[in-house]
Formats: C-alpha cells, sequence, structure tokens
C-alpha cells in the first residue's frame, strides 16, 4: 500500500516522510525537491519551473505529471511509494488516481494537522538552516499557504469522502508526530 502525505506547509511533513522512507522502506517521491533539482539543472526546462517556484506557484500540469509519471512506473510493484506534495490540486488528484489505477497501484492518505500561525513560524526557522529562497519571504510563504488552502484541501476532501484519508495531530515533537503516523501507518496494512 503506498502512502501520500498531505499536510500544510511547516506542518512537518517532509521530515516524516523522509524518516518514514528511512525506517519502513517506503520509495521517496518527493514533487518539491525533483522540481528543485530540475529548476537547478540550467536547462529552458528549468529556468521555466524556477519561475514557479520562486513566486510559490503551481508549476504546470504537464510538466509536474510527467515528471511523477516515470518516477512511478520506474518503481518495482513490491517497492512503496509515499508521495510528498503530489497531488496538488484537483487536475493533478485525478491525472495521479489514473496513473496508479493503471499501474495497479493502490493507496492511502495521511494529512499532518497543523495550526496556520504555527506553521509559518516554522517555515521561517526552517529557511534560516537550508537556505531555500521560497521559505525566506513571508509573502510567498503565504501565497504558498493560500495555495494549499484553496487547491489542496479539495484534494484532502475528496479523498476524505472515498475512505482514503487518516488525520495526524501534527502539533508537538518530530518524535511525537511521527508515532501518530506510524500508528495509522501499522493500521493500513
Ligand atoms: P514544496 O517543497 O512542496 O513546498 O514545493 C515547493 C514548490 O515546488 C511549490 O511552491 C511549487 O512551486 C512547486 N511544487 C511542488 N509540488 C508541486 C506540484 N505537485 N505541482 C506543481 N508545483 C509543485
Amino acid at each position: 500500500m503506498d502512502l501520500v502525505l498531505f499536510g500544510i506547509q511547516g506542518s512537518g511533513k517532509g521530515t516524516q516522510a523522509q524518516r518514514l522512507c528511512r525506517e519502513l522502506g517506503y520509495y521517496l517521491f518527493e514533487a518539491g525537491g525533483e522540481l528543485r533539482a530540475i529548476a537547478a539543472s540550467g536547462t529552458e526546462l528549468g529556468e521555466t519551473v524556477k519561475s514557479y517556484i520562486d513566486v510559490g506557484k503551481l508549476v504546470p500540469f504537464a510538466i509536474i505529471m510527467q515528471v511523477v509519471r516515470e518516477a512511478i512506473v520506474a518503481q518495482p510493484p513490491d517497492q512503496r511509494i509515499l508521495f510528498d506534495g503530489i497531488p496538488r490540486d484537483e487536475d493533478q488528484m485525478r491525472a495521479f488516481d489514473a496513473i496508479m489505477q493503471d499501474v495497479g497501484r493502490a493507496f492511502r492518505c495521511i494529512q499532518i494537522l497543523l495550526d496556520e500561525a504555527e506553521a509559518v513560524q516554522r517555515i521561517l526557522g526552517r529557511a534560516a538552516e537550508q537556505g531555500r529562497a521560497d521559505d525566506a519571504d513571508e509573502t510567498i510563504i503565504r501565497k504558498r499557504m493560500d495555495t494549499f488552502r484553496s487547491k489542496t484541501l479539495p484534494v484532502i476532501q475528496a479523498y476524505a469522502q472515498q475512505g482514503k484519508l487518516s488525520e495526524v495531530d501534527g502539533s508537538g515533537g518530530m518524535d511525537e508526530v511521527y508515532e501518530r503516523i506510524t500508528h495509522t501507518v501499522n493500521a493500513f496494512t
């Protein structure tokens, strides 16, 4: 069973995703990381991708869907995948569901819940550590959070209606949140 992890920017999603992969053996598909690598590649495609990331907007559908499709088909059927950062809107959800169905992969979703004010504080702290430009500017952070609210929440709600979603409290320490997530994951299988 594959896993799609949702959570507002700053919810700890990326950190939790990496630990889940390390300890539970998932293959990590991190949409933002894949796109940042393309943005840094110095190609024309990279320039296009960068122009969206820099302003906190979603990269065009065709680009991200090709990247994720290639990653999915490259994995053997018995390798579980953890998706971090996709699907981000309803178009991506429809395309993602279709790819997963095509290749016969089942998935469940977890949303890490965190209060927005706390999330902003966590991101500003992270920007200082990692030097990410799109994390350092509060206007861009707010823009990414707006996108989450207007575009990604409807996706999460749709998965909830399909009975595919579990919610996990994202407050408290990282170990605590990890415990809650693994508890939920273990109940899937
Ligand atoms: P993240 O690291 O997940 O916060 O993503 C950083 C940036 O990468 C976002 O602000 C978008 O510009 C881009 N991005 C990440 N995931 C997606 C996606 N699924 N679709 C389009 N753009 C994305």
